[in-house]
């Protein structure tokens, strides 16, 4: 990349986090590239945050007070261990400006989140990212006792492999001296009691991240949240009354109440997303594709008979997103596929199985 001669000198090797081609003319396409979900943010959502766009002559409570106590009821934990960000990427941002720097490393797998890696670079982070074994599994004896700040993605993207939480708290008790983070972005789409937030009175190293963006269909009103032990909690708020204290606007803070309210329509879209990521599967596995056992709203599938590019292509060709990585070399012949509405996915299993056709 190249600068001006006024940009900071100590910015010069950052590796900003690459969207292009994610916003194209939507009408167009079936979006199945971002692990958004293909519904509507919830009708009292929606409610909460049109009546509150009347007050945006208001700043938004730096706090979100409202908000923080609904989740931390719904979490079952205390308000003091709760922090909300603008997305969860912003609370990833504290976390690094909070616990990492040249001398204190971080770690996060070969194949996980892309975002992780332009956060070590932007802070200068001394990092490591330890490979996941053939079967894409992460290798625990990576985050056991490492001494470095380690984010664990759980599920992982764009694998959607599940850890136990035995396996996360060996992690946590092996580093008393280190910060876990465990990134549940995809956590509401596994199964219900795979969550860490119910250890984080149980270890004071533990920060749990997780999002508004997939399974609340709120990735346009930006706001996850970091759930740790109180301590934790007030580290990262320093941070963020530094960078960005009404970091949460209104209408999200409102959206979000919303959200969290409507418990049947969260439970419902989970359900609605669970069987079309079954079918969605079951119909690959027929094709003869190869496929991780996914518990998140996307699945991770190659086929041995079509490169990744090409199947990619093929389906943009046809107007649906996927998303290839072209690297690490060892998943370039896989592609991530967000879980979409049953009809969206009934599309995309015809588009995949004419390409296959016809390349036969
Ligand atoms: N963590 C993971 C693993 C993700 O895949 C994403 C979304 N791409 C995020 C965090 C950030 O999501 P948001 O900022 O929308 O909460």
């Amino acid at each position: 990349m190249s600068f001006t001669k006024f940009f900071n000198k100590k910015y010069l090797n950052i590796a900003p986090y690459d969207t292009a081609g994610e916003h194209l003319e939507l009408e167009r396409f079936i979006k199945l590239n971002t692990n958004e979900s293909p519904f509507a943010p919830s009708p009292l959502a929606i409610e909460y945050a049109a009546r509150a766009a009347a007050n945006l002559n208001l700043y938004s409570d730096p706090d979100c007070t409202q908000l923080v106590n609904k989740l931390a009821a719904s979490l079952e934990v205390e308000p003091e261990n709760i922090l909300c960000g603008n997305g969860s990427d912003e609370i990833l941002n504290f976390i690094f400006a909070a616990f990492c720097d040249e001398t204190q490393g971080a770690a996060f797998p070969d194949i996980t989140y892309s975002f992780y890696k332009v956060l070590a670079e932007f802070h200068g982070v001394n990092y490591v990212t330890p490979e996941l074994d053939a079967e894409f599994k992460i290798n625990l004896d990576d985050y056991i006792y490492n001494r470095r700040t380690s984010f664990i993605v759980n599920p992982n993207a764009p694998t959607g492999l599940l850890l136990s939480l035995d396996d996360i708290e060996r992690v946590l008790s092996s580093n008393p001296d280190n910060v876990v983070a465990i990134d549940e972005a995809y956590i509401d789409f596994a199964d219900s009691s795979a969550s860490a937030v119910k250890l984080i009175n149980k270890y004071n190293n533990l920060i749990v991240v997780q999002t508004f963006s997939k399974s609340r269909s709120l990735a346009g009103g930006r706001l996850g949240f970091a759930a740790a032990h109180a301590d934790l909690i007030r580290d990262l708020k320093a941070i963020k009354n530094s960078l960005a204290p009404y970091n949460i606007n209104s209408m999200t803070q409102a959206a979000a109440i919303g959200a969290l309210e409507d418990k049947n329509y969260f439970d419902n879209n989970i359900n609605l997303i669970k069987e079309a990521r079954a079918f969605t599967v079951e119909s690959l596995k027929s094709l003869g594709f190869n496929m991780t056992n996914s518990q998140a709203n996307f699945i991770f599938a190659g086929h041995e008979k079509i490169s990744g590019q090409k199947l990619f292509d093929e389906l943009r060709a046809k107007n649906i997103l996927v998303r290839h990585f072209a690297k690490p070399d060892r998943i370039n012949n896989f592609i991530r596929v967000t879980i979409g509405s049953m009809s969206d996915m009934k599309i995309f299993v015809n588009a995949v199985q004419e390409i296959l056709n016809k390349n036969d």
